[in-house]
């Protein structure tokens, strides 16, 4: 088995997926590119994944922004700082060969949120609008949800219903009013909603107000607990 794994290394060789250098079939950057990955640590905000510079041994801690304004989300779980080597991933799952992208890339971010993935009673996704997912074809978030749990993933459960431009360069209050009444929960599910805990998959989060106004509908909506988990975050 391993002898025919090395004829398949050696005919068909994988490609880390920033630089392109060779790298063994089960990987997805080379030694060089996956050093330069920062996975955010402890000490970081327990509400937003915000990290601190300061050493601190405390993981108790959040930051002045979830202290001055409480979200409707409980929790971000945030692999990666974002930056030009985790970027290109995902701007690969969006646009290429996203599938097997998408399977290797959760298996990356499934330690860091194995007790959420059992805990929780509905896996869903940051949902794109009709007219983008025909253009795309499939959502990158549902994409890497699909390999965190079958049974609990809900496809369809938050629907977009309004096609907002992009959020980039907009100011918060901007961004907030794009975002009204753009996601909403498909009446289908409106009566499974209440007393659940929600795990809700996203693939970056920049000012975090479009999985903000996704947990509001859902804790209007009676959910008990909302917990984002997204592949990098902004960190200014
Ligand atoms: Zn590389
Ligand atoms: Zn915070």
């Amino acid at each position: 088995m391993k002898f025919f794994k090395k004829i398949v290394e050696l005919v068909f060789p994988s490609h880390c997926l920033y630089c392109q250098n060779i790298i063994s079939s089960d990987g997805l950057f080379c030694k060089d590119c996956w050093q330069k990955l920062q996975f955010i640590t402890e000490p970081k905000c327990q509400v937003c994944c915000h990290p601190f510079e300061l050493a601190s041994e405390n993981t108790n801690l959040i930051c002045a922004s979830c202290l001055q304004t409480s979200k409707h989300f409980d929790k971000i779980i945030a692999v990666f700082v974002y930056n030009q080597i985790i970027g290109k991933v995902i701007s690969d799952l969006k646009y290429r060969d996203s599938t097997y992208l998408a399977k290797k890339l959760a298996r990356i971010l499934q330690p860091f949120a194995e007790s959420e993935i059992q805990d929780c009673d509905i896996i869903i996704a940051v949902p794109l609008h009709r007219s983008k997912l025909r253009s795309r074809k499939f959502n990158q978030s549902i994409l890497l949800a699909q390999n965190f749990s079958k049974t609990k993933l809900i496809r369809d459960f938050l629907l977009r219903i309004k096609n907002t431009p992009a959020q980039v360069g907009l100011k918060k209050k901007q961004r907030q009013n794009n975002l009204k009444n753009a996601f909403v929960i498909n009446p289908k599910y409106l009566d499974v909603v209440r007393g659940k805990k929600i795990l809700l998959i996203d693939d970056v989060i920049t000012t975090a107000t479009t999985i903000e106004s996704c947990a509001k509908l859902l804790k209007k909506s009676g959910a008990v607990k909302v917990t984002i988990l997204a592949v990098a975050k902004t960190v200014f």
